[in-house]
């Protein structure tokens, strides 16, 4: 293609480095120390501190490509996996950073260079949004980069609440934020959606291509906001989604390296319709669990590594449903790593151990998926729309069936899986547990005397407190 994944990296980083920009390398999934957030969402992460003035670096503008993941936590992208043409949980985020350096003129005019100048966008295909009040940053478009009024749109809380905006932007609950300027291409009427701003934004035809935050306050807890102490820069474009651009198609999966993943899955599930949505699932879950390998998660049951499980559950369970019967997810590794093993060495390095990983949990949940599948075929069998709460928990209790996978399949069917009942079974099976461990406590207090220190269930159940 015109414009592979690896060149539109290296275009975009050779732009921002001649504009006095330091090629900063991408950071692992797991933020370093930072106990506020699960996983690294955006660029912007490794340069939190920055933002906040208590980490200094020795230059003030930068580029990167980050390897990003929006799955269990602010920013969960795991339900559109397989609805939406354009959301991915793991996905390569280009971006350029001014600390306390330039500011909105700079950023949007580069950005506006770069897709018209350097990609060739047609102008009239591209859109953008301002937060409601930022007149500086809408008379930038309108009369220094002459945009047209019809398309530069101003959203203000459109999701409820003051800071509740797509165009305001927050890492998580709290930190570095700001209003921001988005920049939306339009893929041409053949496909349902409207513009930004209009009630069917979230449609697939004007897909936001890059995210301009002027990252101007720092969020406590209580919701409050203080300035930083000085203005900055954070951008973010997804690699996938300029990418489907540049190769002339709409979805992020029908890009030069998805396409190989998708070949790939489809030769490991035996599929033979390219289009099948599971294969997306798979092809795009495939690289959220390598990448998390690489970075050290391994499944479990809590915090990072239960999302990890959950992810590769979710793809074991879509296999399943194209007639695996065996393990197969982990035999699409060497795929992943002929795509992106040259762009993240460390990937490749951990080839061998990431297959192990994959292939051991694999196996295990291939001992109980069949069963927990005709458990749940034989409870959706009568039409009903609603999933007892009870079911949903035994099918994670005994079989190892999380959550939301369970809603993955029911949503399939058009089916709501009752979650209060599911979290009041779950607390109910706590509390017995509870009583039951106290009560052998007490026993064995009885007749040994104090020979285990107890911490308490509490201390083992205290919920990580990320989001
Ligand atoms: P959307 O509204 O489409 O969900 P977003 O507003 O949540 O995107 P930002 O948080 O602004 O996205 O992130 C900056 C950029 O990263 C987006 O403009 C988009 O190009 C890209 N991006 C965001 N989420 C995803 C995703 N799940 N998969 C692929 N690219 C993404
Ligand atoms: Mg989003
Ligand atoms: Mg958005
Ligand atoms: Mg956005």
């Amino acid at each position: 293609p015109p414009f592979s994944v690896a060149d539109i990296r290296k275009t975009f980083l050779d732009f921002f480095a001649a504009r006095g920009h330091t090629i900063v390398p991408s950071s692992p999934l797991v933020p370093a120390n930072d106990p506020t957030l699960m996983f690294t969402n955006s660029g912007m992460v490794q340069f939190k501190d920055v933002f906040l003035g208590t980490d200094k670096r020795p230059y003030v503008r930068a580029a990167s490509v980050q390897a990003c993941l929006r799955a269990g936590g602010k920013h969960n992208d795991l339900e559109n996996v397989g609805y939406t043409a354009r959301h991915h949980t793991f996905f390569e985020m280009l971006g350029n950073w001014s600390f306390g350096d330039y500011f909105k003129r700079e950023a949007l005019k580069w950005a506006w260079e770069l897709l018209t100048e350097v990609f060739c966008l047609p102008p009239e295909r591209l859109w953008a949004t301002v937060y409601i009040d930022d007149d500086e940053a809408y008379d930038i478009w309108t009369k220094e980069i002459g945009l047209p009024p019809e398309r530069v749109v101003r959203i203000g809380d459109n999701k409820g609440g003051k800071y509740q905006s797509d165009n305001f932007w927050m890492m998580a609950d709290t930190g570095p934020c700001g209003p921001c300027s988005e920049i939306f291409y339009d893929h041409g009427p053949g496909i349902p959606g409207g513009p930004p701003g209009s009630p069917d934004a979230d449609g697939d035809r004007y897909i936001e291509i890059w995210n301009n935050v002027f990252m101007q306050f720092d969020m406590a807890e209580d919701g409050s906001v203080k300035p930083l102490p000085a203005p900055c820069v954070d951008t973010g474009m997804g690699l996938e989604r300029i990418a489907a651009i540049l190769q002339g198609v709409h979805s992020n999966y029908e890009i030069d390296l998805f396409r190989h993943l998708i070949q790939a899955a489809a030769r490991e599930t035996g599929t033979r319709d390219l289009h099948n949505p599971s294969l997306k699932v798979i092809a795009d879950h495939i690289r959220a669990t390598a990448f998390l390998v690489a970075d050290g998660v391994i499944p479990s049951n809590e915090g990072r590594g239960y999302v990890q499980r959950r992810i590769i559950r979710r793809a074991i369970r879509h296999g399943y449903k194209l007639g695996r019967k065996a393990p197969f997810f982990h035999k699409l590794v060497p795929d992943l790593v002929a795509q992106m093993g040259a762009a993240y060495p460390h990937l490749a390095a951990n080839q061998q151990r990431i297959m192990d990983v994959l292939q051991t949990e694999e196996e295990r949940f291939f001992e109980t998926l069949a069963h927990g599948m005709e458990i749940l075929d034989a409870a959706l069998a009568d039409g009903s729309k609603l999933l007892p709460g009870e079911l949903a928990f035994k099918l994670h209790d005994t079989y190892g069936f999380p959550l939301d996978l369970t809603q993955d399949v029911c949503r399939e069917r058009g089916v709501q899986v009752d979650e209060a009942g599911f979290h009041a079974a779950m607390e109910k099976q706590k509390t017995q547990a509870r009583a039951a461990g106290k009560f052998k406590m007490e026993r064995a207090l009885e007749y040994n005397g104090p020979a285990s220190t107890f911490v308490g269930y509490e201390a083992l159940e205290a919920p990580a407190k990320i989001v």
